[in-house]
């Protein structure tokens, strides 16, 4: 079969041919028809300091994916061929007091599909069932190879209540843009959305926000009062990793703010801790998606009309994945999908 293949002491991925992987008694082995390109699948590509000291290389990469059942392990029931599935990349480990207690979110020792388990970038994958998510009948392919990265959107823009309240996304990344959907859906007064690519303050628009700021000439405080707000927002999400974005958070929010930090800095970073403590505020962090509460909401809230199909913006045949990284690579662009197959 394809795979894209990370080889060990090289920038790039490899077009391999590869043997199909064999399901073990617990695993469930998927065609796959969709995949799309995330940050982590870049950094491993870039083969950079994170990737070399992570990656088990040579490996097949990839964890965001859609695809059909075609096969199950002598252990596996409850699932059909033909199905349509993806999969929690968060492979737990079952015995931590976090898992036994099923709070599978919380492993001390998860591993990642793509990152040091093969991966989905390929004809084939093998996943354990009990990663296996299987999506509503008659879901467009598309839409369900992006539950990985929509599924830290949801988790992330629902950790607080945004009923009527005032929300600030800082990065229009494609998990901001789909936190922008998901917020204006649960009932945000106001979803302002920040960054510092006009290509995607565009397509923010697109995805709920009332308004789109370019943070490199337009000041949030400035913003504050044209939506008529007088002291500050009442939720904020961190979506770009960015130290100034952090501090735009700081400086924008209420007394009491809830603050849900998904964006991975590449350094550490000072923060004005006193306005943490004065503003009392409530940070959180978070990582990967609840197994499976998250993806529960996923499916419900693509069901009662949240639509994320703008956040795609290319998509590319196999052949042509290197023009598909570039295109990730650049930030002229949402979501990036690579076509594997069509549904049977
Ligand atoms: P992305 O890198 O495509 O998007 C980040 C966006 O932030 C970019 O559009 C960038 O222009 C913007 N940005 C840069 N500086 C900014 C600033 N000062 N103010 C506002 N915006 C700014 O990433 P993504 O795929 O959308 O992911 C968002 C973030 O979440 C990334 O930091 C990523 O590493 C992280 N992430 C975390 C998890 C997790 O489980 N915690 C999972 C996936 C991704
Ligand atoms: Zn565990």
């Amino acid at each position: 079969m394809r795979a894209l293949v990370k080889h060990p002491n090289e920038v790039g991925l490899r077009l391999d041919d590869v043997e199909v992987p064999a399901p073990g008694p617990d695993d469930i082995l998927i065609k796959v028809l969709t995949t799309g390109i995330c940050g982590t699948d870049l950094h491993i590509f870039n083969w950079d300091d994170w990737a070399r000291a992570t990656v088990p290389a040579p490996i097949t990469v990839g964890h965001e994916f859609s695809g059909e059942i075609m096969g199950v392990g002598s252990n596996v029931s409850g699932f059909e061929i033909g199905e349509l599935v993806g999969a929690e990349g968060h492979v737990v480990c079952n015995r931590c007091r976090n898992c036994l207690a099923g709070r599978r979110h919380l492993c001390y020792d998860a591993r990642g599909i793509g990152v040091n388990l093969p991966g989905a970038f390929a004809d084939y994958v093998t996943i354990p069932k009990s990663n296996v998510w299987r999506h509503q009948e008659g879901l467009d392919p598309e839409i369900a190879a992006l539950f990985d990265p929509f599924g830290n959107a949801v988790h992330t823009a629902l950790e607080f209540d945004v009923l009527g309240e005032d929300v600030l996304i800082t990065g229009a990344g494609p998990i901001g843009l789909m936190a922008c959907a998901v917020v204006a859906h649960a009932g945000a007064r106001n979803v302002v959305i920040t960054d510092v690519n006009p290509f995607r303050l565009d397509l923010a628009k697109r995805m709920g926000a009332n308004r789109a700021v370019d943070i490199r000439v337009e000041d949030l405080h400035d913003i504050q009062v044209e939506l008529g707000m007088t002291e500050g927002f009442d939720v904020a999400l961190e979506m770009s990793g960015s130290p100034s974005a952090m501090e735009d958070i700081l400086q924008n929010t209420i007394h009491g703010a809830n603050i849900a930090i998904l964006g991975i800095p590449s350094d550490p970073f000072p923060i004005d801790w006193s306005v943490v403590i004065f503003n009392m505020l409530n940070l959180k962090g978070i990582y990967g998606r609840e197994m499976f509460e998250t993806w529960y909401k996923m499916n419900v809230l693509i069901q009662s009309g949240v639509d994320i199909s703008p956040v795609i913006t290319h998509r590319f045949e196999v052949d042509d994945f290197e023009a598909a990284f570039e295109a990730t690579a650049s930030k002229e662009s949402g979501k990036v999908l690579i076509r594997w197959a069509d549904p049977a």
